[in-house]
């Protein structure tokens, strides 16, 4: 058996009784990273290829656990989701992106926007809407500022519930993003019921655009369908100049990966700008 007080988490070990005790642990663990602020948030920029420029920003979380280091959300956001933590963490992502956003434009950067990722189980949550509209206020965002991130195996998962959320959200200005389009399950019915501005490409499809095929056409056929239902898309992932250039021939000019820029922090942000002159 394990030593209780250990410093080292093993987050995913095999074995139920292990695997159950690691939860246990990793929940309290996080419970207090958010107390003790060792949650961070990084900003990825959004890119219009044609432009130039930045036009928003994607609020991606990190822990920076004191023995382990930065964790990846793909290490935590599952048991987050899975005790529920997600709620308050999804809370706190959402208020200080909009804190931080709002201050850069205060401060006279150019108005860009925010993409916060909304897991489902915060469309369970009692008052979503409620939530991000005080959130809102408190911040003094503009709503349009705000772009909600989405994938659609959640907008099935809670149909009603969620598309009566995404109603009121959007009727405050909010637009709402499906996140990793493509690789859900679902049918693509839900386009027309959903109030939805955009579809953001995964990059899985994007990484092989160039030597694959069936990615190639999955991508266009995702950017086609985008614009026939006069959708924005955006692509994730863009990682060469080859593949922006790709997505640029199909008139997909919103781009978000690291050819352009990593996931970094406000202040690496901010000085992006203020090397520009802004
Ligand atoms: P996602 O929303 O699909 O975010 C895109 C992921 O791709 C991010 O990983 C980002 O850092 C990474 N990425 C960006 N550009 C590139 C690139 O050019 N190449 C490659 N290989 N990767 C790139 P990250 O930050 O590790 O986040 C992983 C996932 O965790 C996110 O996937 C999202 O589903 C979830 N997540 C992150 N922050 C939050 C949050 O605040 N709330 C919720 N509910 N989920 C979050
Ligand atoms: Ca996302
Ligand atoms: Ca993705
Ligand atoms: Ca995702």
């Amino acid at each position: 058996s394990k030593e209780i007080s250990g410093n080292s988490y093993h987050f995913f070990s095999s074995g139920m009784d292990t695997r159950t005790f690691e939860i246990v642990k990793f929940e309290n663990a996080l419970y207090k990273a958010l107390d003790q602020n060792e949650l961070m948030i990084y900003y990825q920029p959004q890119i219009n290829y044609e432009t130039n420029t930045i036009v928003g920003v994607e609020a991606l979380l990190r822990w920076n656990h004191p023995t382990e280091g930065m964790v990846s959300p793909d290490e935590f956001i599952p048991i987050a989701e899975e005790t529920g933590l997600i709620v308050p963490i999804g809370e706190w992502v959402l208020r200080n992106a909009c804190l931080q956003i709002k201050e850069w434009h205060r401060k006279g950067f150019p108005l860009i926007s925010v993409s916060v990722n909304l897991s489902v189980r915060q469309f369970e949550q009692d008052n979503l809407f409620g939530m991000v509209k005080s959130i809102l206020k408190k911040t003094e965002l503009a709503p349009e500022y705000l772009h909600l991130e989405v994938t659609e195996n959640q907008i099935i998962k809670n149909s009603d519930i969620t598309l009566k959320t995404m109603e009121q959200l959007k009727g405050l200005g909010i637009s709402i993003a499906i996140d990793d389009f493509g690789t859900g399950y679902s049918s693509l019915g839900y386009l027309k019921n959903f109030p939805i501005s955009t579809l953001k490409i995964d990059k899985s499809f994007v990484q092989d655009i160039i030597q694959d095929e069936d990615n190639a056409a999955i991508t266009n056929t995702i950017i086609t369908l985008a614009q026939n239902l006069h959708l924005n898309v955006i692509a994730e992932g863009v990682e060469t100049k080859e593949q922006a250039e790709f997505l640029a021939a199909r008139s997909c000019y919103l781009m978000q990966g690291y050819y352009f820029s990593r996931p970094m922090k406000a202040e690496d942000i901010a000085e992006l700008y203020l090397s520009c002159g802004v």
